[in-house]
């Protein structure tokens, strides 16, 4: 008995870290907090500073800078919504790279531009950070249950080293090649998921026209081979017209504008990638940027003429 008490506290030992969290928004919080689920010590901080005192209440530290959270820590991770609230919080004085401890791992979990991830890493690199892209997918209750896809770009041993971090977070985690190609899957990832949404509210729209039962046929939908993870979350949130965030608009927005303009560097078309990417632009600029991306289902029921039902 106090054998194995001891061998399991060794083996704790091992894998536990202390852990930096920078960002407690939708994700991040849920993140830290499975994170100091998991044994890990955890120390958040974040830009507006009430957010730090919820996860002080679930048993992680709460730091007044960026510096002052990644002092001493094992492992970083930033979880900021673009390319340019990723740079602010990583480089300068007050930043990760001037602050973190020599062989420190920095793992990125925004979504952020794969060329710009490449840049920070390099950057991360000359300072003496381990940098990892790792952006997520599984939306906000996959970060409540710690089942979020991990794609994770960067050098192979730095993987492993904070595989014990990312398995607090995540239930997929597989490496995808060199820093950058995190992004670019994730960036592939977004694609996949804004033409699925725009999909089912069409397909909902549709629906609806016809007076069938909405709820019978999504449910028989969900079984064949229209059926998947954004009909199973989304469905619903359609036919309940709530568009609560979950993952806004404005971010998947962005998104787009991360597939358009990469592929267009690689020098291929997107075609239905690009029709949705302006579905998307049209909703956020009619101002409803801060709904869940289901929310493409107003615009859509717009179109053909049939909102306020
Ligand atoms: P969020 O709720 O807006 O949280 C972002 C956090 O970053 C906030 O706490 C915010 O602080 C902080 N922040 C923003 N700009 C900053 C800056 N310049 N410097 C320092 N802190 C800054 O966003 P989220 O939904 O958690 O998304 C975070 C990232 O994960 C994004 O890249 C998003 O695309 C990606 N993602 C989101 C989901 C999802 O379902 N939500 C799923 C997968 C991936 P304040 O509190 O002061 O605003």
């Amino acid at each position: 008995m106090t054998t194995t008490a001891t061998s399991s506290a060794a083996a704790r030992q091992e894998t536990t870290a202390s852990v930096a969290v920078i960002g407690l928004g939708i994700m991040g919080l849920p993140m830290a907090r499975n994170l100091v689920g998991a044994g890990h010590r955890v120390t958040g901080f974040n830009r507006s500073p009430e957010k730090t005192a919820r996860l002080v209440e679930a048993g992680g530290a709460g730091a007044a800078s960026v510096a002052e959270a990644v002092r001493g820590a094992d492992v970083v991770i930033t979880m900021v919504p673009d390319s340019p609230d990723v740079e602010a919080v990583v480089t300068g004085e007050d930043g990760v790279f001037a602050n973190a401890a020599p062989g420190a791992l920095w793992i990125d979990a925004s979504t952020i531009r794969p060329d710009v991830a490449v840049r920070l890493a390099a950057q991360a690199r000359a300072a003496g950070v381990r940098p990892l892209d790792a952006p997520v997918s599984g939306g906000e209750q996959g970060a409540v249950d710690a089942a979020l896809s991990i794609m994770v770009g960067g050098e192979a041993d730095d993987v492993e080293a904070a595989r014990p971090v990312l398995e607090a977070v995540g239930r997929t985690i597989v490496h995808v090649g060199p820093s950058g190609s995190g992004q670019t899957v994730k960036a592939a990832n977004q694609l996949v998921v804004a033409g699925n949404i725009q999909l089912l509210a069409e397909a909902v729209v549709f629906l609806e026209a016809y007076g069938v039962d909405t709820s019978a046929a999504l449910t028989v939908l969900g079984g064949g081979l229209a059926g998947s993870k954004v009909l199973d979350q989304k469905g619903q949130k359609m036919l309940d017209r709530d568009f609560e965030p979950g993952f806004r608009l404005e971010l998947h927005h962005k998104d787009m504008g991360i597939v358009t303009s990469a592929a267009r560097e690689a020098g291929i078309s997107v075609p239905l990638g690009g029709l949705v990417a302006q579905l998307v632009a049209a909703t956020v600029a009619r101002g409803d940027g801060g709904l869940d991306h289901s929310g493409l289902f107003k615009l859509t029921e717009e179109l053909s003429g049939r909102s306020g039902r």
